[in-house]
């Protein structure tokens, strides 16, 4: 007999992961203070994961079976994030995987990317609460943006994704010495720059890249929007309203709070992922073309993917979520205390490009490699401390999917 199809138009269903230990351990009560009520307000339904211990998340969304969710969302600081992307990366169907359209609301002392998402709306700065609920807005208007991705290959072969910044030196050392004042939230980094201030170090490198052809700028380009979001149809709405108040109702039922317990194995090598086509091996001398950097005492090398490296460091003022480049900034050796205290100072808004300070280089690439001289020390990747030694990345342009204005 005759089998008739029909279009069954689903609710916008959201996996919310939060980490109850990021930032100063509220990112649970921001949930319910701030985020649920929104979500109530928009009718957006929504399933809390709370994760429970590092790579819970990553394993997760490794597993998961993803056509039943239209967006994941994390609250946390950067770190729950960098997780989610290489658990999606790690998948046999990466490709498909990476397009689900990904979330951030502000719940760390790392906050990064949900402060670079508020400044592509051209929105005046916002911290805290306020940077917390602007968040919560783009999530609830549901505008999806392509965004650009990094891979860092290091010597062990492993390789990772990143989406916010590859740091070595100064900054990196910063970021792991002020996990320890985490307590005091997103002021840890001031905190940790003052300290490092006191006992300022070389190090010593080697840097080359591959300049990125000249910029024209472009705004993001909207791609999709969720199904519950302005630009869904009017079918979609419909459906919407009418199962708005089952799906909150489930959403507040504690059945919906799913605490699932993984084991933490091994991370795997990951193969999978789009190939590194602008790179050399590692142990291979870099590309002809590329520019190799005649100094090897640095006080930091610096690349960004985003805008902002933290709430306040509004490090690279060019920068858009797809637009294709790594901004990569170093500051030779030689800088005094004051010199560097003062390029921190006006990198909250911006201004450190503009000062014209001799030690502080800027360049748009497309790739890079750094080899570390000294055998200790620290490299971190979206704040992340991974393997120290020789690393490079290259940028895959607009491969993942970002929830922004
Ligand atoms: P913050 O900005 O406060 O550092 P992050 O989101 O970066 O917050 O998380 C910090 C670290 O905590 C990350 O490495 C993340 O993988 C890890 N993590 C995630 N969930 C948990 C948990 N439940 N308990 C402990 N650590 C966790
Ligand atoms: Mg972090």
């Amino acid at each position: 007999h005759d089998v008739k199809y029909y279009e069954v138009r689903r609710p916008c269903r959201v996996m919310v992961l939060v980490n109850p230990q990021s930032g100063r351990g509220q990112a649970l009560q921001l949930f319910s203070g701030q985020i649920e009520p929104m979500l109530t307000e928009a009718s957006v339904p929504y399933t809390l994961v709370i994760t429970e211990h590092q790579n819970h998340a990553r394993d997760l969304v490794r597993e998961t079976d993803l056509s039943q969710w239209d967006a994941l969302v994390i609250l946390s600081g950067d770190g729950l994030l960098f997780e989610v992307l290489n658990g999606l990366l790690e998948r046999e169907d990466w490709e498909e995987a990476i397009q689900t359209p990904l979330g951030i609301l502000p719940g760390g002392s790392g906050n990064a990317l949900a402060a670079s998402v508020h400044h592509y709306t051209k929105s005046p700065p916002a911290w805290g609460k306020e940077l917390l609920l602007s968040c919560g807005f783009l999530l609830c208007k549901g505008l999806v943006t392509r965004l650009d991705l990094v891979s860092v290959q290091m010597a062990s072969s492993q390789r990772i994704f990143s989406f916010l910044s590859l740091a070595w030196g100064f900054v990196a050392d910063v970021d792991i010495e002020s996990e320890k004042y985490r307590l005091v939230g997103p002021m840890r980094f001031l905190v940790g720059t003052l300290m490092r201030l006191a006992s300022l170090k070389v190090y010593q490198g080697r840097l080359a890249y591959l300049p990125a052809p000249p910029f024209t700028p472009q705004n993001s380009s909207l791609c999709s929007s969720l199904p519950c979001g302005p630009n869904s149809s009017p079918n979609q709405n419909s459906r919407h309203n009418h199962s708005t108040s089952s799906n909150h109702n489930t959403a507040h039922n504690s059945s919906n709070i799913a605490i699932t317990t993984m084991r933490t194995e091994p991370q795997p090598v990951n193969q999978k992922g789009p190939p590194d086509s602008l790179l050399a091996d590692l142990e291979q001398p870099v590309p002809e073309h590329w520019t190799v950097v005649n100094e090897e005492d640095f006080v930091l090398v610096l690349a960004m993917f985003q805008s902002h490296l933290a709430e306040d460091l509004f490090a690279a003022p060019g920068a858009a979520a797809d637009d294709g480049f790594i901004h990569l900034l170093y500051v030779r050796a030689g800088i005094s205390r004051l010199a560097l205290l003062t390029l921190f100072m006006t990198m909250e808004k911006g201004g450190h490009l503009a000062i014209g300070c001799p030690h502080l280089v800027y360049e748009r690439v497309k790739a890079f490699r750094l080899e570390p001289l000294s055998p200790e020390g620290a490299i971190t990747v979206d704040g992340e401390m991974v393997e120290y030694g020789p690393v490079q990345a290259q940028v895959h342009e607009g491969i993942a999917r970002l929830i922004s204005g």
